[in-house]
């Protein structure tokens, strides 16, 4: 059954979702306003890693008790603003409740596990077919730890990861040490998971996604959708400010504007925006061969093709916010840290800044799947920390959930109505 299906959103998980409804045999519409894999996208800025392990919602029992610190360091590793505060809360209720107890964790664990367990696989598929197959590594990602007993300290965390699958390698000081000669000498312990990988340009990415689209069929309509229009059960259009475009199937890719489609479409997602920030050093003085998240700073950093990103961290605050850019710099300090051949007093004229938007839901899982109020809607958005990663197997599932065959993983834990 080919269907005429318009793709809202072309960031990765948009252009994902339209390259594999295009292999499905779809005909695809993509709806964008913006440069594909442009700045205001969150595909754009991330640090590139596709984990295969990212499995463990940032909320987890005792979340509750750090909120008072979250409100009152605003430049911390997860901020929240004061005045956010009444408009978040229901978002936070659900979020500390969705980590209240480690059975709730261990739940979403193993949801999450089934669209990352082979994320670099199919990144270097998809890449291949695009052109671009240099783009995806397989060198593995590190967390780097002070000490041993910093890591057992996260040993429930570990466990978790271990129990849906993930297998990794312990390094001590000196393995550490020959495997990433620029890091600071303080981390003398880390955790390479092997298994992952990473994208160097995630934003050139996204692009050449985009173009395999465009190349495959697709039409891009640059416009901004407004709406649905749904008539007896089925979907007849997708409204843009530019016009309505008929259609007979929709994916909702939009991150995180998402929420006013699926609300379109008999939904309320409550998405909530977990903005993040990158430094990006250019021509750097030194930089890891593989990307390395530090555990006590909460930073991550990656060798791009365009010099060291360093971001991370958590601003939970209105989505269109002005930036606080000091965030930025207290990223780019704590990556200083991280290299101490990189010169403290870096040119300014070298280093790039960027605010980023997760589209987060509170338990940490995407929405994929139909819309409530018809099956012509696809919902592929909500993908919060960890959208690049899952945007590989979020794009099969769309193109099975288009074409009315059983999606190859189990799809309850993902449907939009469980925040009823
Ligand atoms: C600092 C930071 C670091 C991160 N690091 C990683 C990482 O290392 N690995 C990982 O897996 N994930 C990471 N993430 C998360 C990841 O970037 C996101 O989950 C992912 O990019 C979301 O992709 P998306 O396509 O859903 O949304 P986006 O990339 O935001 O794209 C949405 C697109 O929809 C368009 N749009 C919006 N409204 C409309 C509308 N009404 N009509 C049509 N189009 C619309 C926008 O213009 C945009 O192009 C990170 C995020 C941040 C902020």
């Amino acid at each position: 059954m080919s269907r005429h299906a318009v793709v809202v959103g072309a960031g990765i998980v948009g252009a994902m979702c339209a390259v594999h409804a295009l292999r499905a045999g779809h005909d695809v519409t993509i709806v964008e306003p913006a440069e594909p894999g442009g700045d205001q996208a969150a595909s754009s800025g991330n640090l590139g890693w596709l984990s295969t392990h990212s499995v463990i919602p940032t909320a987890q029992p005792g979340t509750w008790k750090k909120i008072p610190g979250y409100l009152s360091d605003p430049l911390g590793p997860v901020s929240l603003e004061w005045t956010y505060l009444p408009r978040a809360l229901p978002w936070l209720v659900r979020y500390v409740a969705g980590g209240a107890t480690w059975a709730r964790v261990a739940g979403t664990a193993h949801a999450l596990r089934s669209l990352l367990v082979d994320a670099p696989q199919l990144h270097a598929e998809i890449a291949q077919s695009a052109g671009v197959p240099a783009l995806i590594a397989r060198t593995g990602v590190l967390h780097v730890y002070r000490s041993r007993d910093a890591f057992a300290r996260d040993a429930m965390a570990w466990r978790m990861r271990r129990d849906v699958g993930v297998s990794w390698r312990e390094l001590d000081a000196d393995a550490l040490r020959r495997r990433e000669p620029a890091l600071d000498e303080r981390y003398t312990f880390a955790v390479h998971v092997e298994e992952a990988g990473h994208c160097r340009d995630p934003a050139r990415y996204t692009q050449a996604l985009f173009a395999h689209a465009l190349g495959s069929g697709a039409r891009h309509v640059q416009a901004r959708a407004t709406g649905l229009r749904i008539e007896s059960g089925r979907l007849r259009a997708v409204t843009t400010d530019a016009g309505d475009f008929d259609a007979d199937a929709a994916v909702i890719a939009a991150g995180s504007r998402s929420a006013p489609l699926a609300k379109a479409a008999g939904d309320r997602v409550p998405l909530l925006t977990e903005r993040g920030y990158h430094a990006s050093i250019d021509a750097p003085e030194a930089s890891p061969d593989t990307p390395i998240m530090a555990m006590d700073a909460k930073v991550v950093a990656t060798a791009m093709n365009g010099g060291l990103r360093i971001g991370g961290q958590v601003e939970i605050a209105p989505h269109d916010a002005a930036p606080n850019w000091r965030r930025a710099a207290v990223v780019r300090d704590l990556g200083l840290e991280l290299f101490p051949a990189l010169p403290r007093k870096l040119d300014p004229g070298r280093v790039r800044y960027w605010l980023g938007r997760r589209p987060s839901t509170p338990d940490g899982l995407p929405c994929i799947g139909y819309a409530s109020a018809t099956r012509d809607v696809v919902y592929a958005f909500g993908h919060g920390h960890v959208g690049l990663s899952a945007s590989a197997r979020t794009g099969h599932v769309v193109a099975q959930l288009l074409s009315c065959v059983a999606p190859e993983i189990p799809m309850a834990p993902f449907d939009a109505r469980r925040f009823r």
